[in-house]
């Protein structure tokens, strides 16, 4: 870990360094790449960039102006664990060659857009995130058809093909049912070694691991590490989904942050821990209040609720992230908060301290990009803090009990139910967004999301219709 060009280089002939991975993300999240030889690179493209096509990127540049420059932020670079000669990997933030500033459509720049304007509202001097990535794990399964009969191998064994006949007769006396993972030990849970070996390669490559458990789900399991900053706990996630696939993948088998993969059982969320501090000290905490809050800190809540539909754009913004948001499954749909309840948006951790206090978003999921995500919900919270916007609540009741006529006679707020309904939000509701996000941006954005992902979706018959 290295805080200048001259410590990177030095770090680099100790290490034996032979190629340099500059990374960045996407609107999607998605994280991409381009590897530099070591010979070519010198402390000229580490400190102005280097050129790529931004042609190539979804929903990016037009083929005529697709020229951006790859900026490198030298402190993130870490060793690749995975790979077989020695590469180091630097996150980069994407600069517009015209501009000759940041890309508005870089979710790693805008993030820094939106620290800057938390400094600048004068409120607080640093926002922490501390999200929660739930993930699945899957057998990869090769299957081969011959006439009549199909034959399958689980990917990680070289042994021989099996009847396709016998695949579900396994050893299913140690599997866990629906909703049985959490929290026996082996055999029901079978992800012992894989999460050690996950956790192990989390820590080389910088992440504070906390713990790691099977959730609910079949098959399901959760990592945490220690929470950062918007930009540390955003790249933190980018590094933890990496390792999390390529260790699953090593072991023959397939890591999905998919919000729902799996009907009737939990999915998988990405609860996000948040607090804004100054000068030292927590400013959600204040003693004897429902919960210890502060009026900061609800008042930050009810501008999340107040923009959530429009956040959810960016927290859930796969067509997939609402079928995880129904009552019955530990996921939220009520727009409301209580202390400990798992039922609410946003749940407030029990008895925690001045330093600990923090609320709990419970509707984000992995398949949000992080930057643009925490970026959103910080900036729906300062409008908050603004405007005293109060949330409704606290509700401290089983809320997957209120039947549909209750929520509807008590006008209860819900999340949208359709990323159509998010991005329809979006659209007619982003003024809290903008100081942070322009135009341009959340229109490319919409745009991208409705043509490759609603529509589609929208325009296929599913099994469950016929
Ligand atoms: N899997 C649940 C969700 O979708 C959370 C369950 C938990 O963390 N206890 O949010
Ligand atoms: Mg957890
Ligand atoms: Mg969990
Ligand atoms: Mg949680």
């Amino acid at each position: 870990f290295v805080n200048s060009i001259e410590e990177f280089f030095k770090f680099c002939s100790e290490n034996e360094v032979k190629f340099v991975d500059f990374r960045f993300t996407d609107l999607k999240g998605t994280w991409h790449h381009v590897t530099y030889n070591i010979k070519a690179v010198n402390s000229d493209l580490l400190a102005n960039g280097m050129p790529f096509d931004g042609s190539s990127i979804d929903a990016w540049q037009p083929i005529h102006k697709s020229d951006m420059i790859l900026k490198p932020d030298v402190p993130t670079a870490f060793l690749d664990p995975f790979t077989a000669d020695s590469t180091i990997i630097v996150i980069c933030d994407v600069y517009d060659i015209y501009e000759k500033n940041m890309y508005e459509k870089c979710p790693r720049s805008i993030a820094k857009k939106a620290v800057e304007y938390l400094e600048e509202a004068n409120i607080g001097d640093v926002a922490y995130f501390g999200p929660e990535n739930e993930f699945f794990v899957f057998e990869d399964v090769k299957i081969k058809d011959h006439g009549n009969e199909s034959y399958y191998r689980v990917d990680s064994e070289d042994g021989e093909w099996n009847s396709a006949k016998n695949y579900e007769g396994g050893n299913i006396g140690h599997r866990s049912g629906l909703k049985g993972g959490y929290f026996p030990v082996a055999p029901i849970d079978n992800g012992v070694d894989l999460r050690a070996e996950m956790m192990q390669v989390l820590e080389q490559v910088g992440l504070e691991v906390i713990l790691g458990h099977h959730e609910v789900a079949q098959g399901q399991h959760e990592i945490g590490i220690v929470y950062g900053d918007l930009i540390e706990a955003s790249d933190n996630v980018q590094k933890l989904k990496y390792v999390i696939k390529m260790v699953a993948h090593l072991n023959g088998k397939s890591a999905t942050f998919m919000p729902k993969p799996l009907y009737g059982d939990n999915g998988s969320g990405m609860h996000v821990h948040q607090s804004i501090w100054k000068n030292g000290k927590n400013l959600f905490y204040k003693q004897g209040e429902y919960g210890n809050l502060s009026d900061i800190a609800r008042w930050y809540i009810g501008g999340i609720f107040k923009h959530a539909r429009a956040v959810a754009a960016f927290t859930n913004p796969s067509t997939n992230s609402y079928k995880r948001l129904i009552p019955g499954f530990e996921a939220p749909s009520i727009l409301t908060y209580s202390s400990q309840n798992r039922s609410a948006s946003c749940r407030i951790p029990y008895g925690a301290g001045e330093k600990a206090t923090r609320v709990e978003m419970r509707f984000p999921d992995s398949t949000a990009c992080p930057y643009l995500a925490f970026s959103a919900m910080l900036m729906a919270g300062l409008d908050g803090i603004k405007n005293k916007y109060e949330p409704i609540g606290p509700m401290d009741d089983d809320l997957f009990e209120l039947s549909l006529d209750e929520i509807r006679e008590r006008d209860i707020p819900q999340m949208p139910h359709t990323l159509r309904g998010s991005l329809e939000a979006l659209i007619r509701h982003n003024d809290f967004l903008r100081p942070v996000f322009t135009k341009k941006m959340i229109d490319t954005y919409q745009h991208f999301k409705f043509s490759t992902q609603v529509w589609p979706y929208e325009a296929r018959p599913t099994p469950f219709e016929f």
